[in-house]
């Protein structure tokens, strides 16, 4: 096991938060102070794009180019905002850093709202990470009084607002036009795109929103270097570490910052300790409840957003979930799909009718009830709700059910010619 530097977990210690005091020994604030000191707005956009960071959320977008999609030389009312409502199944990185280091996101956020010349920014972050939005609250108060945040901070002439804001519970939340509809107080309905939000985002107004790994990330940049930053992952075309949150039927369920690229095979091996029991490995999801299952096939794939694009699945949030050979795969389905349809805002009818449609497939086939005709009808779903739905979420689900009749045939059939679950007895 090789030993990854540790840029985003460098402060993590077990049950314990690092706040101001602990944050400045390990070279707190370094980043900002040059960023503001030393380089200009444009600068900054320039060295994150040259850094290769993209998107930690999960769809993996690059961040230096969205950023340069940004008016920011515009003036007038534009925000960032940092989204925090991490709740995709299986998927806990987020709440493990802001437990461990919140500080690392609030100077990221300040870096990158100077670079965008946003003189206002939000956090959104999931109802459920109290303790994380406590945690954050503290550090925006320490970064306050330390002259880090506010009025002219570092004597720049640059000045920003940072405030938290808790999300009203439910998973379409996360989407990022929904997030600025409820972050307005509005029903959270995900909004057309385009516009995106750099053009018309909160109020109207030019705005970016990123995920909190990926805003985290922006101090190490502008501290080591682009270059510096990109060659730590393993994979050519990769950049950076990355949190990989493990869960499923492993010996060890934790979190580890690895380089980005590192093969799968590795991940669950050597970090996970391997199958849990001495079982043998059947599949998992890569990167939450979205992305499409890999299998033994695929234990060699580099987890980085381009191999895993050519395998037909995604790195999304890297928070792999494995499944053992005891899974039922249909069961496994229908269980990620039972919670996509219950998120549903019913705005768009795909979504809406197309996810309770595969629910009722889905349980048929386990129940052992199931026809070929079945199977057809399930086929005709996942292509009908592919592409069609108004935001990511219907997408989203499809990934898993898509996977499931792509690899996962001869199981599915079998439900049908045996008549019951040919795992349980
Ligand atoms: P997306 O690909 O539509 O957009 C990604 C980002 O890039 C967005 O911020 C978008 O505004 C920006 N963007 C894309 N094209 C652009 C353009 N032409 N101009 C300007 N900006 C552009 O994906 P999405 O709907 O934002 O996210 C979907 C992903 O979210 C899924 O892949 C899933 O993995 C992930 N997800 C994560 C969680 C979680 O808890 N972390 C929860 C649900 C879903």
């Amino acid at each position: 096991m090789t030993q990854t530097p540790q840029l985003l977990f460098k402060n993590r210690r077990p049950g314990e938060t690092a706040f101001l005091q602990e944050y400045l020994k390990t070279g707190g604030y370094q980043g900002l102070k040059k960023a503001l000191k030393t380089l200009t707005p444009a600068e900054v956009v320039d060295a994150v794009k040259a850094s290769g960071l993209r998107g930690r959320g999960g769809a993996g977008f690059s961040t230096g180019m969205k950023w340069s999609f940004f008016p920011a030389d515009q003036p007038g009312e534009k925000y960032l905002v940092c989204n925090g409502d991490e709740m995709e199944p299986g998927t806990y990185k987020d709440r493990e850093l802001l437990m461990a280091d919140p500080h690392q996101l609030v100077e990221g956020m300040i870096i990158a709202a100077y670079a965008l010349q946003a003189p206002v920014g939000y956090i959104f972050i999931r109802y459920a990470y109290e303790q994380c939005s406590k945690n954050l609250e503290r550090a925006i108060a320490e970064a306050k009084q330390a002259g880090f945040l506010g009025q002219d901070i570092l004597g720049s002439n640059y000045s920003l607002e940072l405030h938290v804001h808790r999300s009203a519970g439910r998973y379409i939340l996360g989407e990022e036009t929904a997030l600025l509809n409820g972050l307005e107080g509005r029903r959270p309905n995900p909004r057309s795109k385009p516009p995106f939000p750099a053009q018309r985002g909160l109020f109207g107004k030019p705005t970016t929103v990123n995920n909190v790994e990926t805003l985290a990330n922006v101090s190490h940049i502008i501290t080591g270097g682009p270059e510096w930053y990109a060659n730590l992952a393993r994979s050519p075309k990769g950049a950076g570490t990355k949190l990989f949150g493990l869960s499923g039927h492993l010996e060890r369920t934790e979190c580890f910052e690895l380089p980005v690229g590192i093969p799968l095979r590795e991940v669950i091996e050597e970090y996970g300790g391997g199958v849990r029991g001495g079982r043998r490995f059947k599949a998992c999801l890569p990167g939450g409840a979205s992305t499409p299952y890999l299998t033994g096939a695929h234990l060699d794939v580099a987890m980085d957003f381009d191999p895993l694009a050519e395998v037909k699945s995604r790195l999304g949030t890297a928070c792999v979930t494995v499944f053992d050979e005891t899974t039922c795969m249909v069961a496994a389905t229908l269980n990620l799909n039972r919670f996509f349809a219950r998120e549903s805002c019913g705005w768009c009818t795909p979504c809406r009718d197309g996810l309770p449609l595969v629910n009722w497939l889905l349980e048929k086939i386990e129940r052992g009830e199931g026809t070929l005709e079945d199977i057809e009808m399930l086929k005709d779903q996942q292509r009908n709700i592919s592409g069609r739905a108004f935001c990511a979420l219907a997408e989203g689900a499809m990934g898993p059910v898509g996977s499931l009749l792509r690899l996962f045939m001869d199981e599915i059939e079998d439900h049908v010619r045996k008549g019951r679950c040919p795992l349980r007895s």
